[in-house]
């Protein structure tokens, strides 16, 4: 028998089988790596053994895994970036697709709207139950155009600046609308304080300007008043003149402590000298109007830094309204010691307190007599030459002090007005 036909038939098999085997085991791990890619996962080894074809796979599959793993790592940064400016965003940022609907909100929107569950998904209008923002999301969808609206809401009490602009997709197409909310109600109603500050200075310019001017008219037409009518016209015009006069020396005042030009002159404090100095300037018109006046300095008044002048300032005006509602035989006194430790509070602060026995302030007004031309009694106050404004320059000046004043009061009984101003 001839074996060598046989044995080279028998290695042409094996080797056959051989490479039948290796291709199957290379398939296999082929198979693995696409399984293992499309699973988001990484394969161990991108190696192939064999002929080039296969390696070329391996280096293949391995791009396509990293380009993969970069487009990842790409879209979560910038999910992330997304994710963190809106968070970050102070105004309310909401995205509504073309049926209004609403497709992302930020945190600062559901604050804003009060919304404890996410709207996404739910209509603008049926979520915001507001028509106006409806009708500005309507308007930026069919104009194409941005647009711009202040809104009121009633629950919660806010006013919004709202700005919706269109969003559209690389071929122009609108895809729905941007809309950012701007909570501007601080701004509101600082311009409605400005607004009821000019109407109320318009309005207490106007009383004694008219009756200037009307006894003005008086002595230009009657030359030949007789001496006593011209001395009682003089007199009306004299008085007028100073409340006139009072009332800009007010308003100078405000406008210095609102001004920032306007810096505090720090330096220290010691009552009894400041507090004497107050009492020598007031004794007379105290003894001339019949009231006493004390003072209390208790030995522990701790020293403080303040201005002097602005603090002058403050007790001339507390002084003024208690000489001002205070009738014959009352007293006045002016107590400073070291306010009684609270809380937080070691008891490091000054308290004066100036109370006066006279007329006292009705419940209802006690907690408005600081604020801006308010009166408790509207004609004794004019008529005794008040601005309304002495209180709130107090409070104002107390304030860029870093203290606090209050009042206590009782009808018939008598008013204390409590400064704390922060120990040194
Ligand atoms: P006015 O110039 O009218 O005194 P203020 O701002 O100083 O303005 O005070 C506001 C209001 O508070 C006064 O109109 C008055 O009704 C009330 N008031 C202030 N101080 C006293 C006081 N010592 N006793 C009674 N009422 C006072």
């Amino acid at each position: 028998m001839n074996w060598l036909p046989v044995s080279a038939f028998l290695l042409i098999a094996i080797l056959y089988l051989r490479h039948r085997l290796n291709a199957r085991e290379q398939l296999r791990q082929i198979d693995q790596m696409i399984q293992t890619i499309g699973e988001g996962g990484r394969p161990s080894s991108f190696i192939l053994h064999g002929e080039k074809n296969l390696q070329r796979i391996g280096i293949g599959l391995e791009k396509l895994a990293d380009q993969r793993d970069r487009l990842e790592s790409q879209i979560s940064r910038e999910g992330f970036n997304l994710q963190a400016i809106l968070a970050s965003m102070m105004e309310g940022v909401m995205v509504v697709d073309v049926g209004r609907v609403i497709r992302l909100v930020n945190d600062s929107f559901l604050a804003l709207f009060n919304l404890k569950t996410s709207p996404v998904g739910r209509g603008a209008l049926h979520t915001l139950r507001d028509a106006s923002i409806e009708a500005v999301l309507r308007k930026a969808l069919t104009t194409g155009e941005a647009q711009f609206r202040e809104i009121a809401l009633t629950a919660p009490k806010r006013h919004l600046a709202l700005s919706a602009a269109p969003v559209r997709d690389s071929a122009g197409a609108i895809l729905g609308v941007a809309a950012t909310f701007h909570d501007i109600t601080r701004i509101k109603q600082l311009e409605e304080v400005r607004r009821d500050f000019v109407a109320n200075v318009s309005h207490e310019l106007r009383t004694p300007l008219s009756i200037f001017q009307g006894y003005v008219e008086l002595l230009r037409e009657n030359p030949e008043l007789p001496r006593e009518e011209i001395g009682r016209t003089l007199q009306v015009l004299s008085k007028h003149s100073t409340r006139l006069n009072a009332l800009v020396e007010d308003l100078l005042s405000i406008a210095r402590l609102e001004s920032r030009q306007d810096n505090l002159t720090l330096a220290p404090w010691d009552a009894v000298t400041f507090l004497s100095a107050v009492e020598e300037d007031w004794r007379l018109k105290f003894q001339a109007q019949e009231v006493r006046f004390r003072l209390e300095i208790a030995p522990d008044a701790p020293s403080i830094c303040v201005d002097h002048f602005k603090l002058e300032q403050v007790f001339n005006n507390l002084l003024e309204n208690a000489l001002k509602y205070t009738p014959p035989g009352g007293a006045v006194t002016i107590a400073a010691a070291r306010a009684r430790a609270t809380g937080g509070d070691p008891g490091k602060d000054l308290e004066i307190r100036v109370s006066d026995t006279g007329t006292g302030i009705a419940p209802a007004d006690l907690p408005h007599i600081f604020q801006r031309f308010y009166r408790a009694d509207k004609a004794r106050s004019r008529a005794l030459g008040g601005t309304g404004l002495g209180l709130s320059i107090v409070k104002h000046i107390v304030q860029i002090h870093g203290g606090s004043v209050r009042a206590e009061s009782e009808i018939g009984s008598g008013s204390t007005f409590i400064i704390r101003l922060p120990g040194a």
